[in-house]
C-alpha cells in the first residue's frame, strides 16, 4: 500500500517510519521497517497500526547505517499477520524487500523455488521476490541493481518493489511496473516513495519513475534504467502544492 525508502545522513529510522506515517491517510492492515544496523540487515514488522511497530521498535532499539525501507500493507495475498508483513527476506537473511501490488505469476515462482530447496515463511505473493533477489545476487556478484533488473523481467502483475542488501549498504534499489514509485532529490540524501507525501517534509524537487524503470539510490546518485540495464527517460519536477 506505502512504500518509503531513504539514503543520507539522518536516522534512516525514524526518516522511514515519518515518511509511513504520511501515507496512513491511505489506510492499511501492517507496517513494517528494514534498516542496516552495523552493516547487518535487521526488519521489524507488527500486524495492526504504525504504534504497534513503534513500540517494537521502542522495545528493541537499534542503530541504522543511514538506509532504510518501510511498508504499510493492505494485505491481498495471506492474512494480516506479524508473518505475512513486509519486508520479506531471504533465507540468509541478505536481502529486504518490500513490495506493492500483486505478482501474478507468484504461484508458478514459488513452485520453481520450492524445487530448489527454498524454504518459504509466508503465504504472500512478495516473498518470492526475497528469494529470487538473493539468487539473483549470487548470480551478479553482489549487484543489487542487476539482481532486480533480472528478477523484475520474470514477473507478471502490477509492482512497485524497493529492497536493500548487506552486499551494497549505500544502496536502495527500487522498480515499478503498473504502480507508482517517485524519486525525492534531496542534498547529500536521497529518498523514494509510493506518494510524494512521505518525502516532502525533506524535498520537492522530484522524479517520476516510468514503467518498468530500476532506480539505483545512493546517497549522492540517482541512477534509473529500464530493466535490459538502459538509461531511461524520467520526468523531474517540482512539487509545488500541499501534499
Ligand atoms: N500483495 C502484497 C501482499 O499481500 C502487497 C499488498 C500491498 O500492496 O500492500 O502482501
Amino acid at each position: 500500500c506505502g512504500i518509503v525508502g531513504y539514503v543520507g545522513p539522518k536516522p534512516a529510522l525514524e526518516v522511514v517510519v515519518e515518511g509511513l506515517a504520511r501515507l496512513e491517510y491511505r489506510g492499511y492492515d501492517s507496517a513494517g521497517v528494514a534498516v542496516l544496523s552495523d552493516g547487518k540487515l535487521q526488519t521489524e514488522k507488527r500486524a495492526g497500526k504504525l504504534a504497534n511497530l513503534r513500540a517494537a521498535l521502542q522495545a528493541n532499539p537499534r542503530s541504522a547505517d543511514g538506509i532504510g525501507i518501510g511498508h504499510t500493507r493492505w494485505a491481498t495475498h495471506g492474512a494480516p499477520t506479524d508473518g505475512n508483513a513486509h519486508p520479506h527476506v531471504d533465507e540468509m537473511n541478505r536481502v529486504a524487500v518490500v513490495h506493492n501490488g500483486i505478482i501474478e505469476n507468484f504461484a508458478q515462482l514459488r513452485m520453481e523455488l520450492e524445487e530448489r530447496g527454498c524454504k518459504f515463511r509466508s503465504e504472500t505473493d512478495t516473498e518470492v521476490v526475497a528469494h529470487m533477489l538473493s539468487e539473483q545476487l549470487t548470480e551478479h556478484n553482489g549487484d543489487l541493481g542487476a539482481a532486480m533488473r533480472s528478477v523484475c523481467r520474470r514477473l507478471e502483475g502490477a509492482f512497485t518493489l524497493v529492497a536493500i542488501s548487506e552486499d551494497d549498504p549505500g544502496l536502495v534499489v527500487a522498480a515499478r511496473r503498473n504502480s507508482p514509485l517517485v524519486v525525492g532529490r534531496g542534498n547529500g540524501e536521497n529518498f523514494l516513495a509510493s506518494d510524494v507525501a512521505a518525502f516532502i517534509a525533506h524535498t520537492r524537487d522530484a522524479i517520476e519513475l516510468g514503467q518498468d524503470q530500476v532506480v539505483e539510490l545512493r546517497a549522492d546518485s540517482i541512477t534509473i534504467t529500464d530493466y535490459d540495464g538502459a538509461p531511461a527517460q524520467v520526468r523531474e519536477y517540482h512539487v509545488d502544492w500541499d501534499a
